[in-house]
């Protein structure tokens, strides 16, 4: 599966070991090169950081900022023709079925 990731110091991909949720808002990944002969491991953090559309079921306990319009024109961009974030989730939801998300 290609999700984007790419070892910072010989470029080959990297993939998600294991995944850990810390909060509702951050989870911790644990990546390793595919590359044999680089071998690098990598302790990464994946946060949701703002708010692009407000929730139709929001969580009262979740205070994220809104998106600025410049931050929201770059994630629609992003979005249109390139699905490798889509990718990524699927693969930290693969690494840790189980969801351990504790309250914000
Ligand atoms: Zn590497």
């Amino acid at each position: 599966m290609s999700y984007g990731l790419i070892c910072a110091h010989c470029r080959a991909k990297v993939r998600i070991r294991s995944s850990l949720g810390e909060h509702l808002l951050l989870r911790t990944a644990y990546l390793q090169c595919t590359n044999e002969a680089c071998g690098a491991t990598y302790r990464a953090a994946f946060e949701i950081t703002h708010t692009l559309s407000p929730s139709a079921m929001p969580n009262p306990a979740i205070q994220l900022p809104l998106a600025p319009s410049a931050m929201r024109r770059d994630a629609m961009r992003s979005l249109q023709g390139d699905d490798r974030q889509a990718d990524l989730l699927d693969e930290i939801e693969e690494q840790e079925p189980q969801h351990t998300a504790g309250a914000a």
